[in-house]
């Protein structure tokens, strides 16, 4: 039985059988569908060539999105990668932002991706994946396995009461998943043990939650497809740490609780309904007047929070 219900029970399948996530994923999936380790093996190439192709298709393209939000940024930071002296980041890096870039804005234009764990959040997985496959020179196998991985990660969340449901629960859940998912894969690419590849989406994760969802006008452009590029960074470092020996104090589990439980507290305004965050703000409003899209209700603009709680920390954060 390769079937499991959170990253604990993943671990320790690892365990038992002395192997890596992708083994068990690979194993995982042999024994739902049935299929034969070959074919479900097949089945994640596709997967892989069209996450490739649309990486390649968008680090090219320089045509807008069909409202004009996004589009091009993709090519102007991968061509920056031939000049990495000008730029503060790492090769790997910045080339991992570009094609998340690539591939977000391929979905923008309503292009062919994977929605990997879903559409808003398709960039970080393949950006971290294939710059680190390259910067490595990694074999395809270990590709491969780095995605079995990520898609493990995927299943335990989910089968721990976790979503990925931006409406749910906001954009921790899209984003958030998806670099927790890449921190994971790309841990296991890098010849993590199975607890530092957890402990890699621990790390990121932990440090994403409360991330709202708050695309203009209902858009999945602004701000989902910079999102995706920003947050490769901290699936890359939330990596390094894992592999210096960083350890989360939560474990994945549940941090993936936690999620749950502040998506409870969540506004609607900030879970996919375009009522909030950055859609309300002047130029999100501009723009969505200038979509011809309908305007928010009053009650929605200009809120105010309430007095704050005396804080009991002498952070000062507060002012
Ligand atoms: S802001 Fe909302 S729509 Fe955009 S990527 Fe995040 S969850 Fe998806």
């Amino acid at each position: 039985m390769f079937q499991f219900k959170n990253c604990e029970e993943l671990l320790k399948l690892c365990a038992e059988q002395k192997t890596d996530i992708s083994q068990i994923a690979i194993k995982y999936e042999m024994e739902i569908s049935g299929k034969s380790r070959a074919k479900v093996r097949d089945k994640m190439k596709q997967v892989r060539d069209t996450m490739w192709e649309a990486i390649q298709t968008g680090i090219k393209a320089t045509d807008k999105s069909q409202y004009g939000l996004v589009g091009g940024d993709a090519k102007k930071v991968y061509d920056g990668t031939k000049n990495m002296a000008n730029l503060l980041g790492s090769k790997v890096g910045v080339r991992a932002m570009a094609y998340a870039l690539a591939t977000n804005e391929q979905n923008a234009r309503m292009g062919k991706i994977v929605a990997f764990p879903t559409a808003g959040g398709s960039g970080v997985v393949p950006g971290v994946l294939f710059s680190t496959f390259e910067h490595m020179k990694s074999s395809k196998r270990k590709m491969l396995n780095a995605l079995f991985a990520a898609s493990a990660l995927g299943i335990a969340i989910l089968e721990h009461g976790g979503t990925f449901s931006a409406a749910k629960a906001g954009c921790q859940a899209e984003v958030g998943i998806g670099t927790a998912m890449a921190a994971a894969g790309v841990t296991e690419m890098r010849g993590g043990t199975p607890e530092q590849c957890i402990n890699a989406a621990a790390l990121a994760l932990k440090n994403m939650l409360g991330l709202a969802c708050d695309p203009l006008g209902g858009l999945v452009e602004v701000p989902c497809v910079k999102r995706n590029a920003i947050y490769v960074n901290v699936a890359l470092g939330a990596s390094d740490l894992s592999l210096l020996g960083v350890v989360s104090v939560i474990p994945m589990d549940q941090v993936v609780e936690a999620m749950m439980n502040i998506s409870a507290h969540m506004s609607e305004t900030i879970r996919e309904t375009a009522l909030g965050g950055l859609a309300v703000t002047k130029k999100g409003l501009e723009l969505r007047k200038k979509m011809g899209l309908p305007p928010i209700p009053e009650k929605y603009l200009n809120r105010k929070i309430g007095a704050a709680p005396a804080c009991r920390n002498k952070c000062n954060g507060c002012g």
